[in-house]
C-alpha cells in the first residue's frame, strides 16, 4: 500500500478542491457594521490550523439564514446573539441546527450586552460551541477560540468524509459484486470511482493482466475498459498504446503493486486473491487527506473480494456455457444467442439442429473414446467450414447447433460440411446428418425455436433420416396428434382395450399348421381401429412398448400353451420384439417369468426381431441372442431384405429364420414376377442354414413359387388373416390342407 493518502470525494458529484484554495471559511453574523471590521482586522490574516481564513458576513438572521443555504463548508458562525430581536440569534441557530440541518459548521454565540447570557439548554440543545461578550473576544482570544473552534470542525468533517466514503464504498461493492465478466466489472469499477474519487470519467482507463502472462507488464496488461476519448483503446495491449505516460504509469503501477501519485496522474492498483490484476489510471493528480488511508485500504480489499467473485463468475460462466469437448458453446449458450437475434429481430435468421445419424452404433461399436473423437472432430470442422458468420454450439451428445442467416445456412451447405470422411486415427469415418431447421422471425422465445427445430429433426429423423426438414404448422398438430394417440393408448392400455390376434404359419411342404403369430390390435373407445404401425411407433419413441410388449408376450404364450394342447402337437409362437423392449435391462427377466407365467417351455416361443436389432452393437446383440438361444427360444428376423444389415453381421448371430418381408413376396405376383430378391434371401438362408418363412403370401401362385425353392414356411391371407382366439379356434376346425400341398415340392416353375 501507497504511504501516501488518498482524497475521498466528500459528495457524489462535488469536484476535488485544488488544496491550495482552501481556507477555513467563517461566517460572520452582526447588525454592527464594526464588528465585522474589527474582527477581520484582528485575525484577518492569521493562519489557523495551517490554512488562511476566509471571512462571509451577514447582518441580519434573515440574511444569514439565506447565506448558509447556498455557502457550504463554513468552519465557524460567529453570531450576535441580539438583532432584529432579542432571540433572533438564538432563533438563527434553531434553524441552522434543525432546518437547514448544518451539524458541522461550529457557533460562537457573541453578545454585546454584558450580563446577558442564553439559557443553558439552548446552548446544549443547539450544540453552541462558545459564548463570548464583544468586549472579550480580543485578538488573542479570538484566536484561541477560533482555532478550538475549527479543529473541532475539521474533525467532524473528517467524520463525516469516512461514514460518506464508508458507505460509498458499501454502495460500490454491492453494485460491482453483481457485474459479471471482468469487462462489465472494470466498466462498474470505472463508474464508481468517479464517484468515489469525485473525478470525471473522462480519462480513466482499466487494464487486466491477460491470463497466464506473468513477466512483462507492457505484454501481460490490456486495456478492458476506458471512458471518454481513451474509448479507443479497449482491447489493445499496453504495447501497442501510443501514450507513453500512460503506459509507463501502469507498468509502475503493475511493478511496484502500489497506488502511485503525481501531480498529473493517478494509477490504482488492485489485487484479487487468485492474483487477477487490475491497474486503474486516470489522467489527473488527485487530493489526498491523511485520515482518509484506512478507507483507501478497505476500498482496495473490497475492490479485490469483488475481483475474486468476478473470477469465479467466469468460471461459472465458462462450466454453465461452455462444452468442453469441442471447445464451444453450449445449449445454454445458444438459447441466449437466439434470445438475443430475437431482441434485434433480424430478418433471415434460423436455427438448425443436426443429429449424426447412427451415432449411437458407431459409439457403442467403437467405443465412446472414439466417439468422442468423432463429435470433436465434428465441431472442429464445423467451426471451421461455418463458424466465421454464425453461432455454433454443441447441443447435446451428438447434436449441434448453427444460428445464422438461411442464405448461409442452406440445407444442401450443411450437409456439404460432411462431403468427406473423418479421420480419426488410422479410420476414416463417413458420416451423414440429419438437419431439422426453424425460421427465428415471429418467434417468442429461444426455447420455442429450440423446440420447433428439434421437432422437426425428430419428424426428419423418422421419415427422412439424411435430410432436413423444416418446421411448420402442420408439424406442430402432427407431434400433438402423437401426444394425443399416445395419452389414448396409455388409457385404452389401461381399461384392456388391446388384444392380441393369431396368424397360422403354414409348413409349405405339408400344408400343416406350424404355428403362429401373434398381432397386437388396438380398438378405440369409438370403435376405430388404429393400426399397429401407427400406434407401435409412438409406443415405442416413449418408452411404452416395454409395458405393452410384456403383456403381449404374456398373452401370447398362455394361448400358445392352449393351442398345443388342442392340436395335440409342438407349435411355435411368433411374438414380435421392438429394438426398445430388446435393449431394455429387464427383457431376459420379462422373457423368463411370463414364460414361467403361462408354464410354457422356450421351445414354444419364437421372437421376431427386425433388422434394426441387428444393426444395434454387433458384440452385444450376439451375447444377448446367444443367452436367448440358450435359454431353447427361436429367432427370427422381420422384414428381412428392407433393412440395412450386412452378410457379417448375419453370419454371426445366432438366428433361426429370415422372414421374406411382404414388399418382396408381392412382387412375385407381377408379370412376369420380379423374383432376384425373394430368390436371393432363399439362396442365402440355405447357404447360412437358416429357415425362410415368407409373409404376406395372398396367392396360390406364391405358394408354388415359394414351394418349389424350398421356402420351408408361409403364412398370409392365402391361408388367413390375423384371427381373434374365437375365429381361430373356427378356422382351426375347418381348416384342410389344400390339394397343392399334396404333390411334392416341383422343380422351380
Ligand atoms: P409384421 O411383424 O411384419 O407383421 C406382419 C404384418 O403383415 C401384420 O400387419 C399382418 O396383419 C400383415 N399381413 C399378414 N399377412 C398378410 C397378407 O397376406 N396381406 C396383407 N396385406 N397383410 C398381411 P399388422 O398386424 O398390421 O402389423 C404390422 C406391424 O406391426 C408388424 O409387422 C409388426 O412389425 C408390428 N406389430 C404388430 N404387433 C406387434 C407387437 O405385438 N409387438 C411389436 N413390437 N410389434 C408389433
Ligand atoms: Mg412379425
Ligand atoms: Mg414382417
Amino acid at each position: 500500500m501507497t504511504e501516501k493518502p488518498m482524497f475521498f470525494a466528500e459528495e457524489q458529484d462535488a469536484p476535488a478542491l485544488d488544496p491550495s484554495s482552501q481556507r477555513w471559511r467563517i461566517l460572520i453574523i452582526d447588525d454592527e457594521r464594526d464588528v465585522h471590521e474589527a474582527t477581520e482586522l484582528a485575525i484577518g490574516r492569521e493562519r489557523v490550523c495551517g490554512r488562511p481564513i476566509e471571512f462571509l458576513h451577514a447582518y441580519n438572521a434573515l440574511q444569514a439564514s439565506e447565506l448558509l443555504r447556498t455557502q457550504h463548508d463554513i468552519a465557524v458562525i460567529l453570531l450576535d446573539v441580539v438583532m432584529e430581536s432579542e432571540s433572533a440569534g438564538l432563533e438563527l441557530v434553531r434553524i441552522i441546527r434543525e432546518e437547514l440541518s448544518i451539524q458541522a459548521s461550529r457557533i460562537v454565540l457573541r453578545t454585546g450586552q454584558p450580563g446577558y447570557a442564553p439559557e443553558l439548554e439552548a446552548i446544549t440543545r443547539y450544540e453552541i460551541n462558545d459564548y463570548k461578550s464583544k468586549s472579550e473576544l480580543t485578538r488573542n482570544k479570538l484566536v484561541t477560540s477560533l482555532t478550538t473552534a475549527i479543529r473541532s470542525y475539521a474533525q467532524i468533517r473528517a467524520l463525516e468524509i469516512s461514514k460518506k466514503g464508508l458507505e460509498t464504498i458499501i454502495r460500490a461493492s454491492r453494485a460491482l459484486i453483481y457485474l459479471h465478466g471482468y469487462q462489465e466489472f472494470a466498466n462498474g469499477l470505472i463508474i464508481q470511482l468517479t464517484g468515489l474519487l469525485g473525478v470525471h470519467e473522462e480519462g480513466l482507463v482499466c487494464a487486466k493482466r491477460k491470463e497466464g502472462h506473468e513477466g512483462n507488464a507492457e505484454e501481460g496488461f490490456k486495456v478492458i475498459a476506458a471512458a471518454g476519448k481513451c474509448h479507443a483503446l479497449i482491447d489493445q495491449d499496453l504495447g501497442q498504446i501510443d501514450n507513453p505516460r500512460l503506459v509507463n504509469a501502469i507498468i509502475e503501477a503493475a511493478q511496484s503493486k502500489q497506488f502511485t501519485f503525481s501531480a498529473d496522474y493517478t494509477c490504482l492498483y488492485f489485487e484479487a486473491p487468485d492474483q487477477s490484476e487490475l491497474v486503474v489510471y486516470l489522467a489527473s493528480g488527485i487530493e489526498v487527506a491523511p485520515e482518509l488511508i484506512p478507507l483507501l485500504e478497505m476500498f482496495s480489499t473490497n475492490i479485490a473480494a469483488c475481483m475474486d467473485n468476478v473470477a469465479l463468475l467466469e468460471r461459472q460462466h465458462i462450466f454453465a456455457y461452455h462444452d468442453a469437448l469441442c471447445d464451444l458453446p453450449n445449449r445454454l449458450s445458444f438459447l441466449q444467442s437466439i434470445d438475443d437475434y430475437l431482441k434485434r429481430n433480424t430478418a433471415g435468421l434460423v436455427a438448425v439442429l443436426i443429429d449424426i445419424d447412427h451415432f449411437s452404433q458407431l459409439n457403442d461399436t467403437l467405443g465412446t473414446e472414439t466417439g468422442d473423437e468423432i463429435i470433436r472432430a465434428v465441431g472442429q470442422r464445423l467451426k471451421e467450414q461455418m463458424g466465421h458468420h454464425l453461432c455454433l454450439a454443441r447441443i447435446s451428445g451428438d447434436s449441434f447447433g448453427l444460428l445464422g442467416l438461411g442464405s448461409n445456412l442452406s440445407p444442401m451447405l450443411v450437409k456439404g460440411v460432411f462431403e468427406y470422411p473423418f479421420c480419426i486415427g488410422d479410420h476414416s469415418h463417413t458420416l451423414s446428418i440429419t438437419q431439422g431447421r426453424a425460421a427465428l422471425m415471429g418467434q417468442r422465445s429461444s426455447a420455442d425455436v429450440l423446440a420447433q427445430a428439434s421437432m422437426a429433426l425428430k419428424r426428419a429423423k423418422l421419415t427422412l433420416r439424411g435430410g432436413s426438414q423444416e418446421f411448420h404448422a402442420d408439424l406442430l398438430k402432427e407431434t400433438e396428434n402423437r401426444v394425443q394417440l399416445l395419452q389414448n393408448l396409455r388409457r385404452s392400455f389401461s381399461e384392456e382395450r388391446l388384444y392380441m390376434v393369431y396368424q397360422p404359419k403354414i409348413e409349405l411342404t405339408t400344408g400343416a399348421v406350424s404355428g403362429f403369430e401373434a398381432l397386437m390390435r388396438w380398438k378405440r373407445e369409438d370403435g376405430q381401429f388404429v393400426p399397429p404401425l401407427e400406434f407401435i411407433p409412438i409406443a415405442e419413441s416413449s418408452g411404452m412398448i416395454v409395458a405393452l410388449g410384456e403383456w403381449a408376450l404374456r398373452t401370447a404364450l398362455i394361448e400358445a400353451v392352449l393351442l398345443t394342447k388342442r392340436l395335440k402337437q409342438p407349435i411355435t409362437m411368433a411374438v414380435n420384439v421392438s429394438v426398445v423392449q430388446f435393449a431394455h435391462p429387464g427383457f431376459r427377466q420379462v422373457l423368463s417369468s411370463a414364460l414361467e407365467a403361462a408354464d410354457a417351455t422356450p421351445d414354444l416361443l419364437e421372437l421376431e426381431v427386425t433388422e434394426s436389432v441387428a444393426m444395434q452393437d454387433i458384440s452385444k446383440v450376439r451375447s444377448q441372442l446367444e443367452a436367448l438361444r440358450d435359454l431353447g427360444i427361436r429367432i427370427s428376423i422381420d422384414d428381412f431384405g428392407t433393412g440395412f444389415s450386412s452378410l457379417t453381421y448375419l453370419e454371426n448371430l445366432p438366428v433361426n429364420a429370415l422372414k421374406i418381408d411382404k414388399s418382396f413376396v408381392d412382387r412375385l405376383r407381377e408379370t412376369p414376377p420380379e423374383d432376384r430378391i425373394p430368390e436371393t434371401i432363399l439362396h442365402l438362408g440355405h447357404v447360412l442354414k437358416l429357415e425362410v418363412i415368407a409373409e404376406g403370401v395372398e396367392t396360390e401362385a406364391q405358394v408354388h413359387w415359394l414351394r418349389n425353392r424350398n421356402c420351408q414356411q408361409a403364412q398370409g391371407y392365402f391361408f388367413s388373416p390375423p384371427l381373434t382366439r374365437d375365429q381361430l379356434y373356427h378356422w382351426l376346425t375347418d381348416y384342410q390342407v389344400a390339394d397343392l400341398f399334396k404333390q411334392p415340392p416341383g422343380d422351380p416353375l
